[in-house]
This record gives structure tokens, C-alpha cells and sequence, in this order.
């Protein structure tokens, strides 16, 4: 691909003139198309497939991230592609540890990054196409697709998550800050939903020899799903081990959820996807923003990639694009606002330094890192112990309320 601006598409290539270009239809790309389609704006939207395939990517969100895609108004559409369970019980030193009545939101990646295309406004289809040059500047920007058709824009938003090539053909670099910082494992467990009950459950492992954060179960439609996150390489042994057999290990590193789980008896093959923390740089020019995965990456431990996506296009489309189009020039001023929005910085920030935390306090073997750990399980031991004397006190009332 090059980046050149003088090249000649061919003399019967379509051409389209729009306000905003995306490249990339993942989760990034198809929610800002559809926000920015619904406002009356005038959107191409590109990727390579008609259909996102199916791929072992985020499975599972929180209220906060419901409530953002409330806020940009896809709360209705988003709603209707997850499986919500109201309460979450937790395990942990061994033995369960508290009843959280907070709600999660279960989904297969492709499913929901489909059914989000299928709700984009008839004024913005879908373009299934590469880009086969692209141009960038402060006033226009021209992308030509490998069939020769020709799409200008006032602004291009890269969208395109781990993909390289429009990246490198403007010259913006990824900055790996941790390479191979952690596995991802997804496995469907054999227990039926029925049998499991309606609330999910997350259990970190006692010991950090397993350098295990967490194992959480939950129900994606008619079947139960594991994501377990690790601090391991793909071809670390105990990965191999894990993936020939893991049901044998998880009965071994969490015995006390066994019986919940169906014994671990597993339905799937495990998948793995390892995740780097990254960065961008030379990212600021004029006439194009980097959003969601294609500006940074995180890791989906803490379950933050979703809400850095969501912020993205929030601030883009209810701040900076209105006003962006509003005045001539899409130069590197208007850009870099949004690179320095106090709001995008939090979200951004904050994912990568829990990415950072999470890794340290399940590995790390250090003093203060074992300060920490002996000061974090006290407090946890405490709070089993009060809600054991608790309980016992509640039963010593009962019985007397009942003699008298
Ligand atoms: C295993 C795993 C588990 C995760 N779990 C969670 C979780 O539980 N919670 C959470 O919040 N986050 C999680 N995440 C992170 C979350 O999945 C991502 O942050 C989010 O999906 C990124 O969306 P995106 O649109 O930026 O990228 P993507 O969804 O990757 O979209 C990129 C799109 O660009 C297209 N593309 C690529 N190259 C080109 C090109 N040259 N031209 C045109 N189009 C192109 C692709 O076809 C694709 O459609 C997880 C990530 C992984 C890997």
C-alpha cells in the first residue's frame, strides 16, 4: 500500500465524496458510523469483510460499558445482542467470598460486532474493500480502494484494531510497553446453564504459583463460558499442559468451585490469544485520528478495551467531529485536541495502568509486592470471618426469637 497523493485510480472508478471516512468495521468503526450516520453525517465505512468473522476477542462487559453505549445511543441495539446475568458470586483464598449484585453482559465478539452492522442507517453501508493507497493532509483525504474506487473525506478515522497496514502506509508506529504481557484462555465448560443457575462466577486461584488472575464463568446464550486470563506464554509448558488437559487443572488450582462447574468437564477446544500492552506514536497530524485498538491495546483481564473503544467515539462524535466540521481545515490543532481530551486520557491511562497493576500483584515476587498481597488477603480474611460471625448471629436470633 502506498501513501502517495498523486496516483491515478482508473477512469471508471467510482468516486464518493464524505465528512468522515472509517477504515476498520470492528467494534470502533461500526458504533462511530452508526452515531455519526444517525446525526446526519455524511460516512464511508470500510473493511476488507462483509461479515466479522468469529474470533476469541472480549465476551463480556460491565454496567459501565452498558451505560456508554447507552449514552451514545446503541443501548437498545447492544441490549438485545448480550446475555445479561444480574449477580456475580466470588471466590477467593479458597472459599467463597461475597454475592456481587452487579450485572454482566455476555457476548460472542462476532455476533455483536454483526448485529451492530446490520443496525447502521441505510445511508451508510457498509464498503467491503481495501484500501489500496492513502493520503492524508489538513484540508482533504483520499483513500483509493483496490478496485479503484476513490473516497474523499474532511476526516479519516483509523479503526482497523491490530491491523498494520494503514498505519504503516501514513507512518504511525506501534509502541510495544509489554510484549507478550498476557494470555487470554476461552473455553466452553459441558454444564448446561439450567444446571449452573443464573448468576456468574469469578474465583482467583489461592496460590500465584499458577500466576492465574482470575477464572470467570458466565453464559453467553444456551451454553457456559470460561475466560481464564494467565501471565504465560502460548508455549510455556503449562500452557501446553493446560490446553491437552483442563479439566485435570482446574481441578487441581480451584477444587472449591469444582462441584459448581460441572467438575470442569470442558465442551471446546481451549483457545489462547496472547495480548501485548501498546501505544502509538507520530499518531498526531492533521486530517486523521487513531481510535479503539488501532491506538492502544490492553489487557482484557481488567476488561477495559471496550470502554477505551466507547470513549473514543464518544468524545469524537459528541465533541470534536460537530465542531471539527463546522470550520474549513482538518489540521493537526483539531486533532491533537482530541489526543489531549482529559477524558480520553483518563480512560486510557487507567486501562493500562491496571493492565500494569493486575500483572504485578498476581506475579510479582518482590517485598513490597508481598507486603501487598498479605495486606490485600488480611482485609479479604477479615471480611470472611465478620460475614461468618454475621451470619452465626443471625442464626443465634433466629433460635431464640424461636424458644420464646
Ligand atoms: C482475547 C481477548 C479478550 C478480550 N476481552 C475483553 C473483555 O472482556 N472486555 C473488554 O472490554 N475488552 C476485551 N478485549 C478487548 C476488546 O476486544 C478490544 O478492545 C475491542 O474489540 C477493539 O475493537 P476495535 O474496533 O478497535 O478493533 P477490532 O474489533 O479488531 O476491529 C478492527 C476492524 O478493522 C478491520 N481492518 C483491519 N485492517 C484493515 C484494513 N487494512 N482496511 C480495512 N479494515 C481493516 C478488521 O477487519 C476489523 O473489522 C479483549 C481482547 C482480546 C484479544
Amino acid at each position: 500500500m502506498s501513501s502517495e497523493s498523486g496516483s491515478k485510480a482508473p477512469a471508471n472508478a467510482e468516486s464518493s465524496v464524505v465528512d468522515v471516512a472509517i477504515v476498520g468495521a470492528g467494534l470502533a468503526g461500526t458504533t462511530m458510523a452508526i452515531v455519526l450516520g444517525k446525526a446526519g453525517r455524511k460516512v464511508a465505512l470500510i473493511d476488507p469483510h462483509r461479515v466479522h468473522h468469529d474470533e476469541f476477542r472480549a465476551e463480556k462487559t460491565r454496567s459501565e460499558q452498558m451505560q456508554l453505549f447507552e449514552k451514545i445511543g446503541l443501548g437498545r441495539v447492544v441490549g438485545g445482542l448480550v446475555t445479561p446475568t444480574p449477580e456475580i458470586l466470588v471466590f477467593r483464598l479458597g472459599q467463597f467470598f461475597q454475592r456481587k449484585l452487579d450485572s454482566e453482559f455476555a457476548f460472542s465478539y462476532g455476533p455483536l460486532v454483526n448485529g451492530l452492522r446490520e443496525a447502521l442507517p441505510t445511508e451508510v453501508p457498509l464498503t467491503v474493500g481495501k484500501v489500496a493507497e492513502v493520503s492524508t493532509g489538513p484540508d482533504r483525504q483520499r483513500l483509493v480502494l483496490v478496485d479503484g474506487a476513490v473516497i474523499n473525506a474532511r476526516l479519516l478515522v483509523v479503526a482497523t484494531g491490530s491491523g498494520e497496514a494503514i498505519r504503516r502506509a501514513i507512518g504511525v508506529e506501534r509502541v510495544e510497553e509489554s510484549k507478550a504481557h498476557s494470555l487470554a484462555i476461552g473455553f466452553d465448560l459441558a454444564i448446561s446453564p439450567q444446571e449452573f443457575g443464573s448468576q456468574c462466577l469469578t474465583a482467583y486461584p489461592r496460590n500465584i504459583v499458577h500466576r492465574i488472575p482470575f477464572l470467570t464463568i458466565f453464559r453467553i446464550g444456551n451454553r457456559m463460558r470460561a475466560n481464564m486470563f494467565s501471565y504465560r506464554t502460548v508455549a510455556d509448558p503449562w500452557t501446553q499442559a493446560f490446553r491437552a488437559n483442563p479439566q485435570q487443572m482446574l481441578l487441581q488450582m480451584m477444587p472449591e468451585i469444582a462441584a459448581q462447574c460441572g467438575n470442569f468437564a470442558v465442551a471446546s477446544p481451549v483457545e489462547l490469544r496472547p495480548v501485548s500492552l501498546t501505544t502509538t506514536r507520530n499518531h498526531r497530524r492533521s486530517g486523521v485520528v487513531f481510535i479503539g485498538d488501532a491506538f492502544s491495546t490492553t489487557c482484557p483481564a481488567q476488561g477495559d478495551g471496550i470502554r477505551r473503544v466507547l470513549t473514543d467515539v464518544d468524545r469524537l462524535c459528541s465533541t470534536y467531529i460537530p465542531a471539527w466540521l463546522e470550520t474549513p481545515g482538518m489540521g493537526i490543532e483539531k486533532i491533537c485536541a482530541f489526543y489531549d481530551d482529559p477524558i480520553k486520557i483518563a480512560a486510557d491511562a487507567s486501562a493500562m495502568r491496571s493492565s500494569l497493576y493486575a500483572r504485578a500483584i498476581t506475579t510479582e515476587a518482590g517485598l513490597e509486592w508481598r507486603i501487598r498481597r498479605l495486606r490485600n488477603n488480611t482485609a479479604r480474611q477479615l471480611m470472611i470471618v465478620a460475614r461468618k460471625m454475621r451470619h452465626l448471629g443471625q442464626r443465634r436470633t433466629t433460635a431464640i426469637r424461636e424458644a420464646t
